[in-house]
Protein backbone atom coordinates (compact mmCIF):
# COMPACT_ATOMS: atom_id res chain seq x y z
CA UNK A 1 0.00 0.00 0.00
CA UNK A 2 1.17 3.51 -0.98
CA UNK A 3 0.00 5.62 1.61
CA UNK A 4 -0.65 9.40 0.82
CA UNK A 5 -3.03 10.44 3.63
CA UNK A 6 -0.94 12.41 6.10
CA UNK A 7 -2.79 14.66 6.41
CA UNK A 8 -5.92 12.35 8.16
CA UNK A 9 -3.71 10.67 10.28
CA UNK A 10 -0.36 8.68 9.90
CA UNK A 11 1.11 5.13 11.46
CA UNK A 12 2.17 5.37 15.16
CA UNK A 13 5.57 4.57 15.49
CA UNK A 14 7.00 1.32 17.01
CA UNK A 15 8.80 3.07 19.42
CA UNK A 16 5.56 4.77 20.06
CA UNK A 17 3.46 1.38 20.41
CA UNK A 18 6.10 0.19 22.68
CA UNK A 19 6.42 3.15 24.90
CA UNK A 20 2.60 2.78 25.36
CA UNK A 21 2.36 -0.89 25.87
CA UNK A 22 4.92 -0.51 28.60
CA UNK A 23 3.00 2.70 30.41
CA UNK A 24 -0.23 0.50 30.31
CA UNK A 25 1.05 -2.50 31.25
CA UNK A 26 3.28 -0.26 34.52
CA UNK A 27 1.42 2.65 34.95
CA UNK A 28 -2.08 1.73 34.89
CA UNK A 29 -3.23 3.53 38.61
CA UNK A 30 -5.02 6.81 38.61
CA UNK A 31 -2.17 9.10 38.68
CA UNK A 32 -4.10 11.16 41.20
CA UNK A 33 -3.87 8.72 43.74
CA UNK A 34 -2.15 8.51 46.85
CA UNK A 35 -0.77 5.14 47.17
CA UNK A 36 2.79 4.02 45.78
CA UNK A 37 1.15 2.68 42.03
CA UNK A 38 -0.86 6.30 41.98
CA UNK A 39 2.58 7.97 42.77
CA UNK A 40 4.71 5.89 39.91
CA UNK A 41 2.24 6.95 37.52
CA UNK A 42 2.38 10.55 38.70
CA UNK A 43 6.49 10.54 38.50
CA UNK A 44 5.53 8.69 35.15
CA UNK A 45 3.35 11.37 34.23
CA UNK A 46 5.45 14.33 34.76
CA UNK A 47 8.22 13.23 32.91
CA UNK A 48 6.66 12.74 30.11
CA UNK A 49 4.92 16.39 30.10
CA UNK A 50 8.63 17.51 30.59
CA UNK A 51 9.74 15.24 27.49
CA UNK A 52 6.99 16.90 25.69
CA UNK A 53 7.66 20.56 26.71
CA UNK A 54 11.18 20.67 25.73
CA UNK A 55 10.48 18.91 22.51
CA UNK A 56 8.15 22.30 22.18
CA UNK A 57 9.55 24.74 23.57
CA UNK A 58 7.49 25.29 26.33
CA UNK A 59 7.14 25.18 30.17
CA UNK A 60 5.68 21.88 31.33
CA UNK A 61 2.99 24.05 33.31
CA UNK A 62 1.67 25.85 29.78
CA UNK A 63 1.18 22.32 28.39
CA UNK A 64 -2.54 21.12 28.98
CA UNK A 65 -3.15 17.43 27.71
CA UNK A 66 -6.13 16.99 26.24
CA UNK A 67 -8.38 14.26 23.98
CA UNK A 68 -6.57 15.98 20.46
CA UNK A 69 -6.64 19.44 18.87
CA UNK A 70 -10.92 19.62 18.60
CA UNK A 71 -11.24 19.11 22.23
CA UNK A 72 -7.63 21.68 22.45
CA UNK A 73 -9.51 24.10 19.91
CA UNK A 74 -13.14 24.06 22.28
CA UNK A 75 -10.83 24.79 25.43
CA UNK A 76 -8.49 27.61 23.65
CA UNK A 77 -11.66 29.39 22.39
CA UNK A 78 -14.08 28.87 25.81
CA UNK A 79 -11.61 29.15 28.12
CA UNK A 80 -9.83 32.35 26.55
CA UNK A 81 -13.48 34.26 25.59
CA UNK A 82 -14.66 33.13 29.32
CA UNK A 83 -11.67 34.86 31.13
CA UNK A 84 -11.54 37.75 28.47
CA UNK A 85 -12.35 41.16 29.86
CA UNK A 86 -16.56 42.62 29.69
CA UNK A 87 -16.65 44.37 26.60
CA UNK A 88 -14.60 42.07 24.67
CA UNK A 89 -16.94 39.57 24.03
CA UNK A 90 -15.98 39.03 19.53
CA UNK A 91 -14.43 36.04 18.37
CA UNK A 92 -12.88 36.26 14.66
CA UNK A 93 -12.26 32.67 13.28
CA UNK A 94 -11.01 32.11 9.62
CA UNK A 95 -13.30 30.69 7.15
CA UNK A 96 -10.99 27.88 6.26
CA UNK A 97 -10.49 26.58 9.80
CA UNK A 98 -11.37 22.68 10.51
CA UNK A 99 -14.55 21.71 9.86
CA UNK A 100 -15.19 21.22 13.73
CA UNK A 101 -13.64 24.04 14.30
CA UNK A 102 -16.20 25.96 12.81
CA UNK A 103 -19.01 24.08 14.31
CA UNK A 104 -17.95 25.56 17.25
CA UNK A 105 -18.26 29.33 15.76
CA UNK A 106 -21.57 28.37 14.80
CA UNK A 107 -22.48 27.16 18.47
CA UNK A 108 -20.68 29.83 20.08
CA UNK A 109 -22.88 32.23 17.46
CA UNK A 110 -25.98 30.19 18.02
CA UNK A 111 -25.71 30.74 22.04
CA UNK A 112 -25.16 35.00 21.40
CA UNK A 113 -21.53 35.47 20.84
CA UNK A 114 -20.49 37.77 18.11
CA UNK A 115 -18.76 35.58 15.88
CA UNK A 116 -16.82 37.54 12.78
CA UNK A 117 -15.07 35.53 9.75
CA UNK A 118 -11.40 36.54 8.59
CA UNK A 119 -11.70 35.77 4.64
CA UNK A 120 -9.13 33.84 2.60
CA UNK A 121 -8.46 35.35 -1.00
CA UNK A 122 -8.46 33.18 -4.39
CA UNK A 123 -5.57 31.27 -3.84
CA UNK A 124 -5.87 30.62 -0.35
CA UNK A 125 -4.37 33.02 1.91
CA UNK A 126 -5.47 34.92 4.48
CA UNK A 127 -6.76 38.27 3.53
CA UNK A 128 -4.53 40.44 5.70
CA UNK A 129 -6.04 43.57 4.42
CA UNK A 130 -9.25 42.35 5.75
CA UNK A 131 -8.24 40.62 8.89
CA UNK A 132 -6.53 44.12 9.53
CA UNK A 133 -10.09 46.12 9.76
CA UNK A 134 -12.10 43.26 11.58
CA UNK A 135 -9.53 43.13 14.82
CA UNK A 136 -10.88 45.92 16.33
CA UNK A 137 -10.99 46.56 20.38
CA UNK A 138 -14.24 44.93 20.63
CA UNK A 139 -12.55 41.75 19.41
CA UNK A 140 -11.91 38.55 22.56
CA UNK A 141 -9.86 36.42 20.37
CA UNK A 142 -8.91 35.57 16.83
CA UNK A 143 -8.45 31.97 15.86
CA UNK A 144 -6.22 31.50 13.04
CA UNK A 145 -4.73 27.71 11.98
CA UNK A 146 -1.34 27.47 11.08
CA UNK A 147 -1.69 25.68 8.17
CA UNK A 148 -4.81 24.65 6.02
CA UNK A 149 -5.39 21.01 6.81
CA UNK A 150 -6.43 21.28 2.82
CA UNK A 151 -4.38 22.89 1.14
CA UNK A 152 -1.22 23.00 3.19
CA UNK A 153 -1.37 26.71 2.81
CA UNK A 154 0.48 28.55 5.96
CA UNK A 155 -1.19 30.97 7.55
CA UNK A 156 0.37 34.39 8.37
CA UNK A 157 0.65 34.00 12.38
CA UNK A 158 2.72 36.80 13.28
CA UNK A 159 1.06 39.61 10.80
CA UNK A 160 -2.29 38.66 12.76
CA UNK A 161 -0.25 38.65 15.95
CA UNK A 162 0.85 42.44 15.91
CA UNK A 163 -2.61 43.24 14.82
CA UNK A 164 -4.03 41.27 17.57
CA UNK A 165 -1.80 42.40 20.01
CA UNK A 166 -2.37 45.81 18.59
CA UNK A 167 -5.89 45.51 19.60
CA UNK A 168 -5.63 44.05 23.22
CA UNK A 169 -7.12 40.75 21.74
CA UNK A 170 -5.73 37.57 22.50
CA UNK A 171 -4.72 34.95 19.09
CA UNK A 172 -5.46 31.14 19.29
CA UNK A 173 -3.30 29.02 16.49
CA UNK A 174 -4.58 25.45 15.60
CA UNK A 175 -1.32 23.84 14.76
CA UNK A 176 -2.25 20.36 14.06
CA UNK A 177 -1.29 19.90 10.62
CA UNK A 178 2.07 21.94 11.29
CA UNK A 179 3.32 20.41 14.18
CA UNK A 180 5.68 17.72 13.28
CA UNK A 181 5.90 18.79 9.43
CA UNK A 182 7.88 22.22 10.27
CA UNK A 183 9.82 23.27 12.97
CA UNK A 184 7.96 24.82 15.91
CA UNK A 185 8.84 25.93 19.50
CA UNK A 186 6.11 27.63 21.82
CA UNK A 187 8.69 30.30 23.02
CA UNK A 188 9.03 31.53 19.38
CA UNK A 189 5.98 31.34 18.15
CA UNK A 190 3.66 34.46 18.01
CA UNK A 191 0.68 33.23 19.22
CA UNK A 192 -1.14 32.81 22.94
CA UNK A 193 -2.19 29.65 22.68
CA UNK A 194 -1.90 26.34 20.54
CA UNK A 195 -3.72 23.23 19.63
CA UNK A 196 -2.22 20.38 18.31
CA UNK A 197 -3.21 16.36 18.04
CA UNK A 198 -0.52 13.44 18.71
CA UNK A 199 -1.84 11.38 15.58
CA UNK A 200 -0.53 13.77 12.87
CA UNK A 201 2.81 13.21 14.03
CA UNK A 202 2.79 8.98 14.09
CA UNK A 203 1.43 9.38 18.04
CA UNK A 204 -1.66 7.87 18.69
CA UNK A 205 -5.04 9.08 18.41
CA UNK A 206 -7.16 10.47 20.99
CA UNK A 207 -4.57 12.64 22.51
CA UNK A 208 -3.42 16.20 21.83
CA UNK A 209 -2.22 19.08 23.72
CA UNK A 210 -3.45 22.91 24.01
CA UNK A 211 -0.14 25.37 24.87
CA UNK A 212 -1.45 28.04 27.20
CA UNK A 213 1.14 30.68 27.66
CA UNK A 214 2.05 31.45 31.20
CA UNK A 215 -0.50 34.77 32.90
CA UNK A 216 -3.47 34.29 30.38
CA UNK A 217 -6.75 34.23 32.14
CA UNK A 218 -8.32 31.48 31.01
CA UNK A 219 -11.50 30.11 32.77
CA UNK A 220 -12.00 26.31 31.71
CA UNK A 221 -14.85 24.83 30.68
CA UNK A 222 -14.12 21.63 31.60
CA UNK A 223 -12.21 22.29 34.90
CA UNK A 224 -11.43 19.32 37.28
CA UNK A 225 -8.49 18.72 39.98
CA UNK A 226 -6.33 17.45 36.97
CA UNK A 227 -4.30 19.70 34.74
CA UNK A 228 -3.74 22.33 36.90
CA UNK A 229 -7.53 22.88 36.78
CA UNK A 230 -7.45 23.64 33.32
CA UNK A 231 -8.84 20.03 32.31
CA UNK A 232 -10.50 17.56 33.87
CA UNK A 233 -10.67 13.83 33.37
CA UNK A 234 -8.37 11.37 34.67
CA UNK A 235 -4.93 11.43 32.36
CA UNK A 236 -4.69 8.90 29.91
CA UNK A 237 -0.90 8.06 30.81
CA UNK A 238 -0.28 5.33 27.66
CA UNK A 239 -1.72 8.44 25.00
CA UNK A 240 0.33 10.96 26.95
CA UNK A 241 3.91 8.72 26.95
CA UNK A 242 2.57 8.01 23.22
CA UNK A 243 2.46 11.75 22.65
CA UNK A 244 5.84 12.59 24.53
CA UNK A 245 7.59 9.67 22.26
CA UNK A 246 6.23 10.93 18.76
CA UNK A 247 7.41 14.13 19.95
CA UNK A 248 10.73 13.42 20.62
CA UNK A 249 11.54 11.81 17.56
CA UNK A 250 10.82 14.56 15.72
CA UNK A 251 14.01 15.39 16.40
CA UNK A 252 15.72 19.10 16.74
CA UNK A 253 14.67 21.59 14.15
CA UNK A 254 17.67 20.72 11.90
CA UNK A 255 15.81 17.20 11.51
CA UNK A 256 12.26 18.48 11.10
CA UNK A 257 13.79 21.08 8.04
CA UNK A 258 15.69 18.38 6.57
CA UNK A 259 12.65 16.14 6.42
CA UNK A 260 10.51 18.73 5.32
CA UNK A 261 12.89 19.32 2.08
CA UNK A 262 12.87 15.74 1.64
CA UNK A 263 9.16 15.59 1.43
CA UNK A 264 8.99 18.88 -0.42
CA UNK A 265 11.46 17.83 -3.07
CA UNK A 266 9.18 14.56 -3.55
CA UNK A 267 6.11 16.71 -3.30
CA UNK A 268 7.23 18.99 -6.04
CA UNK A 269 8.41 16.16 -8.75
CA UNK A 270 4.59 14.22 -7.88
CA UNK A 271 3.51 17.60 -8.86
CA UNK A 272 6.00 18.18 -11.78
CA UNK A 273 5.31 15.06 -13.42
CA UNK A 274 1.77 14.70 -13.46
CA UNK A 275 1.28 18.80 -14.56
CA UNK A 276 3.69 16.53 -17.62
CA UNK A 277 1.09 13.95 -18.20
CA UNK A 278 -1.85 15.45 -17.09
CA UNK A 279 -2.38 19.21 -18.86
CA UNK A 280 -5.75 20.05 -17.02
CA UNK A 281 -4.05 19.90 -13.88
CA UNK A 282 -4.30 22.32 -11.61
CA UNK A 283 -2.62 22.78 -8.13
CA UNK A 284 -4.17 24.67 -5.10
CA UNK A 285 -1.42 26.38 -2.93
CA UNK A 286 1.42 26.26 -5.45
CA UNK A 287 3.57 29.39 -4.75
CA UNK A 288 2.46 30.15 -1.79
CA UNK A 289 4.46 29.20 1.73
CA UNK A 290 2.24 25.73 2.59
CA UNK A 291 3.12 22.50 3.79
CA UNK A 292 5.91 20.09 2.79
CA UNK A 293 4.02 17.44 1.69
CA UNK A 294 0.74 18.32 0.63
CA UNK A 295 -0.59 18.31 -2.62
CA UNK A 296 -4.46 19.67 -2.90
CA UNK A 297 -5.15 19.13 -7.03
CA UNK A 298 -7.65 18.33 -9.60
CA UNK A 299 -7.67 16.56 -12.76
CA UNK A 300 -9.72 18.61 -15.08
CA UNK A 301 -12.91 17.99 -13.75
CA UNK A 302 -12.68 14.21 -13.07
CA UNK A 303 -14.77 13.63 -9.96
CA UNK A 304 -12.41 13.10 -7.12
CA UNK A 305 -14.34 9.32 -6.65
CA UNK A 306 -13.42 8.53 -9.76
CA UNK A 307 -9.87 9.66 -9.48
CA UNK A 308 -9.54 7.58 -6.30
CA UNK A 309 -10.76 4.41 -7.27
CA UNK A 310 -8.29 4.56 -9.83
CA UNK A 311 -5.45 5.23 -7.15
CA UNK A 312 -6.60 2.47 -5.19
CA UNK A 313 -6.44 -0.18 -7.96
CA UNK A 314 -3.09 0.87 -7.97
CA UNK A 315 -2.68 0.48 -3.66
CA UNK A 316 -2.77 4.03 -3.07
CA UNK A 317 -4.90 5.78 -0.58
CA UNK A 318 -5.50 8.97 -0.59
CA UNK A 319 -8.58 11.45 -0.06
CA UNK A 320 -10.25 13.88 -1.34
CA UNK A 321 -9.80 16.47 1.56
CA UNK A 322 -10.52 16.62 4.80
CA UNK A 323 -10.83 12.67 6.33
CA UNK A 324 -13.79 13.91 8.19
CA UNK A 325 -15.92 15.66 5.27
CA UNK A 326 -14.05 13.66 2.55
CA UNK A 327 -17.04 11.24 1.02
CA UNK A 328 -19.69 13.43 0.81
CA UNK A 329 -21.30 15.54 -2.15
CA UNK A 330 -20.40 18.58 -0.53
CA UNK A 331 -17.77 20.62 -1.78
CA UNK A 332 -14.70 21.65 0.87
CA UNK A 333 -15.56 24.36 2.46
CA UNK A 334 -11.80 25.61 2.03
CA UNK A 335 -12.27 25.40 -1.79
CA UNK A 336 -15.86 27.36 -1.09
CA UNK A 337 -13.90 30.15 0.72
CA UNK A 338 -11.69 30.78 -1.89
CA UNK A 339 -14.55 31.37 -4.43
CA UNK A 340 -13.64 27.72 -6.35
CA UNK A 341 -16.82 26.70 -8.90
CA UNK A 342 -18.65 23.77 -7.21
CA UNK A 343 -18.02 21.63 -10.19
CA UNK A 344 -14.03 22.21 -10.04
CA UNK A 345 -14.52 21.84 -6.12
CA UNK A 346 -16.01 18.24 -6.39
CA UNK A 347 -12.72 17.50 -8.43
CA UNK A 348 -10.27 17.88 -5.63
CA UNK A 349 -7.94 15.82 -4.10
CA UNK A 350 -5.49 15.79 -1.79
CA UNK A 351 -2.58 13.50 -2.04
CA UNK A 352 -0.61 13.70 1.52
CA UNK A 353 3.20 12.60 2.10
CA UNK A 354 5.05 11.78 5.32
CA UNK A 355 8.07 10.32 6.93
CA UNK A 356 7.18 7.25 5.36
CA UNK A 357 6.91 8.20 1.52
CA UNK A 358 9.49 7.18 -0.63
CA UNK A 359 10.81 8.36 -4.32
CA UNK A 360 9.46 4.60 -5.15
CA UNK A 361 5.95 5.91 -4.07
CA UNK A 362 6.11 8.66 -6.30
CA UNK A 363 7.23 7.05 -9.33
CA UNK A 364 5.11 4.41 -8.57
CA UNK A 365 1.98 7.00 -9.02
CA UNK A 366 3.29 8.73 -12.19
CA UNK A 367 3.77 5.64 -13.85
CA UNK A 368 0.37 4.61 -12.84
CA UNK A 369 -2.35 7.31 -12.82
CA UNK A 370 -1.77 8.96 -15.57
CA UNK A 371 -2.60 6.09 -18.07
CA UNK A 372 -5.99 5.21 -16.20
CA UNK A 373 -7.05 8.52 -16.25
CA UNK A 374 -5.67 10.22 -19.91
CA UNK A 375 -8.62 7.80 -21.32
CA UNK A 376 -11.53 8.95 -18.77
CA UNK A 377 -10.81 12.96 -19.94
CA UNK A 378 -10.73 12.41 -23.70
CA UNK A 379 -14.29 10.52 -22.63
CA UNK A 380 -15.19 13.63 -20.65
CA UNK A 381 -13.89 15.81 -23.40
CA UNK A 382 -16.54 14.39 -26.07
CA UNK A 383 -19.01 14.36 -23.79
CA UNK A 384 -18.36 18.28 -23.81
N1 LIG B 1 -7.55 20.76 13.22
C1 LIG B 1 -6.98 20.40 12.06
C2 LIG B 1 -6.35 21.45 11.21
C3 LIG B 1 -6.98 19.06 11.66
O1 LIG B 1 -6.43 18.72 10.51
C4 LIG B 1 -7.59 18.10 12.50
C5 LIG B 1 -7.61 16.63 12.13
N2 LIG B 1 -8.16 16.36 10.90
C6 LIG B 1 -8.18 18.54 13.69
C7 LIG B 1 -8.14 19.86 14.02
C8 LIG B 1 -8.87 17.58 14.63
O2 LIG B 1 -7.96 16.75 15.26
P1 LIG B 1 -8.50 15.54 16.18
O3 LIG B 1 -9.39 14.73 15.30
O4 LIG B 1 -7.30 14.81 16.57
O5 LIG B 1 -9.26 16.13 17.29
Amino acid sequence: MIYLDHNATTAPSHAVLQAMAQAMAQHWANASSQHAPGQEARRCLVQARQQAAQALGCKPAELVFTSGATESNHLAVRGLLAGAPVGRRRVLFSQVEHSAHLALARSLAAQGVSVGWLPVRPDGALDLGAAAELINPEVALVSLMAANNETGVLMPLAEVAALTRRAGALLHTDATQWLGKLPFRFDDCAADAVSFSAHKFHGPKGVGGLLLRQGLAFHSPLPGSQERGRRGGTENLPAIVGLATALSQLGDAGAVTAEARRQAALRDALEQGLAQALPELQVWGQGLARLPGTSYLRVGLLAADTVLQRLARLGVAASSGAACSSGGSQPSHVLSAMGVPREQALAALRLSLGRDSTADDVSAVLQGLPPLLVPLLHEAQACH
